[in-house]
């Protein structure tokens, strides 16, 4: 029989940005190294139903699910570190939340009942964690925002519910804050921490561990006045020091003893964990004696979280490839023809990452033409797959001033067009869209199958020729123009199963160049770097190697 499901809150103090997500992501795996089976949910206080309509400027990557939702980047980190699969139900939004019971209201579902926060928005937001009770031993549920913002009260009131409807055991509290160091008088501060926790009581909550960020080593007299101040004992009190390397957090948060401190709050019987192969993937990130330099021509690089997925993936291929990634983001919107020389000058293969809206296009397409006449490798993700398309058939096919309908609605060849009716993955509906249809949610979302042509360099990466990767777009490669461009040597190396949507191209006479109409990025791992990604740092390497 299965034991009750334990629920671990994970809560953040004193500003944002702290890594609230890494911290549940390591504290699932070290959980998952326990031989427990976890999953992880982020509910986020923002009005948004999700964060699909959202700029990348503001909110970071946009991460896509499986089954097809747009969702909070650190859902991203939960499968990077964990073997969970995230769904639609890993992340629930106060827009989502009161749609459901908007949308119950005037069912008539609360006949008779005043609808209000309590108990209505919190039982949600209670029956929404739950949907994941069946799913893990171990459901870790970050908060999103920070303590003592209005818009996360809802969220703080239904987790605090938890513990006495599920009992002591079964309920932990753990708080992330920061223990700021001060320079000029030498000493680190526990003022912020000790606020933070107060404001958490102040609402019911009393944490059962806290976790603090810091810049310096936290020695026991500053463990024992926060335990203090905190309520809290001097082991659950963990040290975050910073690191180098990401993937350093659960090997650290190991050492500082707080999966040992989990299961003997949640009283779990669980195996000691095997940390190794975290340890061996950070050894192999931070001493890797090669580097290889990849440019990024993209829009939205003055943030980096924008990215977050595709520079993870990159970092992970370096691993097979025993090399060092580094990263050159160039501005498209910068680019032109007479600097593109010097702007490449160190770059060992360019990358064109997914995006939308028609700012910095023709800079991307400067870097895809400078990548196919030079032979430097060229990775195009979506947008960037878009690109090396329109690029082709202007620079190559001849196809004058080719573009996608995105970018030029009356394009004289329209190589990349809105197709106005598809199916969903499952082949189960048919959805129809124009320029005019709504934003947020119709795009093509989630994995579909795609083949692979065999003899191709996809099929060399792959070994397979059935794949399933996630997609995020509207616009598609336009058949009709397939011959030509096959003629002046693009490859189409990917389909649908049908035949009927182009999901791979590549070009004849460059040593990697490929271009996909999916996003590879959001299925890589440290312990499973992308064959795609992989294959195009090793084309850098070699590229590099000739040099
Ligand atoms: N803007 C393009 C489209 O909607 C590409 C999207 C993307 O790169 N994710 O089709």
């Amino acid at each position: 029989m299965k034991t009750k499901t334990k629920y671990i809150f994970v809560t953040g103090g004193v500003l944002s940005s702290l890594g609230k997500g890494l911290a549940s992501a390591s504290i699932a795996t070290l959980l998952e190294s326990r031989g427990l089976k976890v999953t992880i949910q982020k509910l986020d206080p923002y009005i948004n139903v999700d964060p699909g309509t959202m700029n990348p400027f503001q909110h970071g990557e946009i991460f896509v699910t499986d089954d097809g939702a747009e969702t909070d980047l650190d859902l991203g980190h939960y499968e990077r570190f964990t073997n969970a699969v995230m769904s639609k139900n890993n992340n629930f939004t106060t827009g989502k939340i009161y749609e459901t019971v908007i949308k119950k209201e005037r069912k008539g579902d609360y006949l008779g009942a005043t609808v209000q926060v309590i108990p209505h928005i919190t039982d949600q937001i209670k029956a929404s964690v739950r949907l994941l009770s069946s799913k893990a031993d171990v459901i870790i549920v970050e908060i999103g925002g920070t303590v003592g913002d209005i818009e996360s009260l809802p969220f703080l009131e239904a987790i605090r519910q938890f513990k006495a409807d599920e009992g002591e055991e079964n309920v932990l509290y753990i708080h992330l804050t920061l223990v700021p160091y001060i320079p000029a008088s030498d000493e680190v501060k526990t003022k912020p921490t000790q606020h933070s926790v107060k404001e958490l009581r102040s609402i019911g909550i009393q944490p059962d561990i806290l976790i603090c960020r810091t810049v310096k080593p936290l020695f026991k007299n500053i463990k024992s006045k926060i335990a203090l101040f905190c309520n809290v004992g001097i082991e659950d009190v963990i040290t975050a020091k910073d690191v180098k390397c990401i993937y350093q957090v659960p090997i650290n948060f190991h050492s500082e003893g707080l999966d040992h401190k989990i299961v003997e709050y949640l009283n779990i019987k669980a195996d000691t964990p095997d940390i190794s192969v975290w340890k061996n993937i950070a050894k192999k990130l931070t001493e890797a004696k090669q580097i290889v330099k990849i440019a990024i021509v993209g829009k939205y690089i003055t943030l980096k979280e924008s990215y977050k997925s595709l520079n993870e993936a990159l970092y992970h291929a370096g691993i097979p490839n025993n090399c060092k990634i580094e990263l050159i983001y160039i501005d498209s919107g910068e680019l032109n023809e007479k600097n593109c020389k010097e702007k490449f000058k160190h770059a060992d293969g360019i990358l064109v990452p997914g995006g939308f809206g028609s700012r910095g296009i023709e800079g991307k397409i400067i870097a895809a033409r400078y990548a196919r006449e030079n032979k430097l490798p060229y990775f195009g993700i979506c947008l960037g797959m878009h690109i090396a398309v329109i690029e082709i058939a202007r620079n190559k096919a001849g196809l004058t001033n080719a573009n996608s309908e995105e970018f030029n609605p009356n394009a004289p060849h329209p190589v990349i067009y809105l197709m106005s009716e598809w199916y969903d993955a499952k082949k189960e509906k048919i959805e129809k869209r124009d320029e005019n249809s709504k934003k947020g949610g119709t795009m093509r979302l989630g994995a579909y199958t795609c083949h692979i042509k065999k003899d191709s360099l996809t099929y060399k990466a792959y070994k397979t020729e059935e794949i399933s990767e996630r997609h995020r777009h509207r616009f598609e490669f336009n058949n009709k123009y397939a011959e030509k461009l096959q003629e002046n040597g693009l490859i189409i190396s990917g389909t649908s199963p049908d035949k009927q949507l182009v999901e791979i191209v590549e070009y004849i006479d460059n040593p990697w160049f490929v271009g996909c109409q999916f996003h590879p990025e959001f299925r890589s791992k440290p312990t499973k770097p992308h064959p795609l990604f992989t294959d195009f740092i090793k084309a850098a390497l070699a590229n590099k190697k000739n040099q």
